[in-house]
């Protein structure tokens, strides 16, 4: 399609349409952000790229303390030696923030760069503290947990590593799992994933589906010869129960959530920011809010 559109609105089908956990809760927090985050920052890790889309870009990449930890932990569990993760860990933890603190997320974003840092909350040794004392505490408790070591003791051929999102599909479009580990063995396979906190039920019912999903579209092996265990930051071990998930609900809402996230688009096939409704309560903990028209509105109302 050639029409013009003009340059503040942004052709959706130019933007393939996918589906996971993080967008559905960044969608929950606020459809706008999400806008932000999938549509309008897209493009802007090109140092070339327009002022604003770099910035957009850049706040996109903000990840807050447990999430920077979590993908740091499952990073470098499943891209390397369980033998040797707890000193890799904690060695990558001091380079990425000496990166940090000489703020080169600036100019190379695919550098990691955390929420509590970026917006001053708090100051860098308090935050490094706290960082660095969750690391020491939850290496050696998951290290210990007979999950990490069964699947360290595997022969690396049974060992499943998914350290990035995989895809799958369901009814066309494409979901992402969250990175994966775990082990096959006798037509069984045994899946595990590292996760901030214990998830309520509609949550676990949607991990044990993309879980069961993954199985059988990437291992070939039907949903009843798999199972999944999720182990929190602090060690606690938490066993999906496959009689809890009903299949057939977790599927209408995923789609239902997909549905609400494309309703932005307008009748033409555009989108804009102002289609996406705000939602100021959350302005606060919002990346965006140093970039978001209705973050700034909020801000002088305040201070009138
Ligand atoms: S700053 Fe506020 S309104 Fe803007 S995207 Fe974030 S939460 Fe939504």
């Amino acid at each position: 399609m050639n029409s013009f559109i003009p340059p503040e609105r942004l052709r959706a089908a130019d933007f393939p349409f996918s589906w996971s956990l993080w967008r559905e809760q960044c969608w929950e927090q606020c459809p706008r952000s999400c806008f932000f985050h999938y549509y309008a920052a897209r493009g802007g890790h090109d140092p070339d790229a327009p002022e604003r889309q770099r910035k957009l870009h850049l706040l996109k990449q903000l990840l807050f303390a447990e999430e920077y930890l979590l993908r740091l932990l499952t990073s470098e569990l499943l891209r390397g030696d369980p033998e040797t993760w707890q000193n890799r860990t904690l060695r990558r933890f001091a380079r990425e923030w000496s990166a940090m603190l000489t703020g080169r997320y600036l100019v190379d974003h695919r550098q990691p760069v955390i929420f509590e840092l970026y917006y001053k909350r708090g100051t860098p040794l308090q935050l490094f503290l706290r960082l660095e004392e969750a690391l020491k505490t939850a290496l050696p408790r998951l290290s210990a947990t007979p999950e990490l070591r069964l699947w360290g003791a595997r022969p690396r051929i049974q060992q499943i590593r998914e350290p990035d999102p995989v895809a799958i599909t369901l009814a066309g479009v494409t979901l992402f799992a969250p990175p994966l580990f775990g082990w096959r063995a006798a037509g069984q396979a045994r899946l595990r994933q590292l996760v901030r906190h214990r998830p309520d039920a509609t949550g676990a019912a949607k991990l044990l589906l993309l879980h069961k999903y993954y199985a059988l579209q990437q291992l070939r092996l039907p949903p009843e010869r798999v199972s999944s265990t999720l182990l929190t930051l602090t060690g606690e071990t938490i066993q999906l129960d496959p009689r809890e998930l009903n299949l057939s609900l977790a599927i209408e809402q995923i789609q239902e959530s997909i549905q609400q996230m494309q309703s932005c688009v307008a009748p033409d096939g555009t989108i804009g920011e102002l289609d996406f409704p705000d939602r100021p309560e959350h302005c606060p903990k919002c990346a965006f809010r140093s970039a978001c028209s209705s973050a700034a509105r909020l801000n002088r109302r305040l201070s009138t």
